[in-house]
C-alpha cells in the first residue's frame, strides 16, 4: 500500500506559500508507515521546530490501474475521507532552497492520519465538497474540491501514467490555505460536509 500525495493544487494556498502555479501535476509519496496507530495521537518530531497542518481529501483507491482514462477514473475509487499531510515546513524550506527532493519533510512517521471513509455514493458531487480544519475548536483551514486545480478523475488518470495504482493505495488531493504550525496539547479534527471524520491529538 501506498500514499501518493499532490502538492500545490489549490490556488490560495500557493499564494499563501508564495509558489507557481504548476502546469503539470506535482505529487510525492508517503510510506505505509506515515500512518498513525488507530486513535494514536500525533507525536511532535525532534528533528523540527515547525510542523503544519495541511488537511486534505483523500481518495482510496479500489482496484488496480495503469494507464487509466480520466473518463474512467471514478471506477478506480469509492470512499473518501480527509487526511492531514503533516509536513515539516522548517526542512522543507530548507530542501526546497537546496532544490533537493521534499521527502524528508513530508513521509515521516505518523505524518498522514486518515479520517474514517465514507462512500462516494453518499455525496452529490465529489467536485463539490466543502471540507475544513480546526485546531482547539477554531476554525483554521476551510475548502471546497471545487477548487482544486486538478480534480480528483485526472489525479488518478495522471499519476496512473508513471504508477499502477492498486487496491488499498490512497491518494491525498492537496490542502487549501490556512497551513499553519501545531502545537504540543493541540486537538485537531476535520469536517467533510460538516461530517466530522478525523481528530487527533498532537503531543
Ligand atoms: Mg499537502
Amino acid at each position: 500500500m501506498k500514499i501518493i500525495c499532490i502538492g500545490r493544487n489549490y490556488k490560495d494556498h500557493i499564494k499563501e506559500l508564495n509558489n507557481t502555479i504548476p502546469k503539470e501535476i506535482c505529487f510525492f509519496l508517503k510510506p505505509e508507515t506515515a500512518i498513525p496507530l488507530k486513535n494514536h495521537p500525533f507525536f511532535i518530531p525532534d528533528f523540527s521546530n515547525n510542523i503544519h497542518h495541511e488537511v486534505e481529501l483523500v481518495v482510496k483507491i479500489c482496484k488496480t490501474g495503469k494507464h487509466i482514462e480520466q473518463i474512467f477514473s471514478h471506477k478506480y475509487y469509492n470512499e473518501i475521507t480527509l487526511g492531514i499531510d503533516f509536513t515539516a515546513r522548517d526542512i522543507q524550506e530548507k530542501l526546497k532552497s537546496e532544490g533537493k527532493s521534499w521527502e524528508k519533510s513530508k513521509a515521516f512517521d505518523g505524518s498522514a492520519p486518515v479520517g474514517c471513509f465514507i462512500k462516494k455514493t453518499q455525496f452529490k458531487n465529489i467536485n463539490n465538497l466543502n471540507f475544513e480544519l480546526k485546531v482547539n475548536n477554531k476554525i483554521k483551514q476551510k475548502g471546497n474540491t471545487s477548487n482544486m486545480i486538478f480534480n480528483i478523475d485526472y489525479i488518478i488518470s495522471y499519476i496512473s501514467k508513471f504508477i499502477t495504482l492498486k487496491k488499498g493505495d490512497l491518494i491525498f488531493t492537496g490542502t487549501p490555505s490556512g497551513v499553519g504550525k501545531v502545537e504540543k496539547h493541540d486537538k485537531i479534527s476535520a469536517y467533510l460536509e460538516e461530517e466530522e471524520v478525523l481528530k487527533i491529538n498532537i503531543k
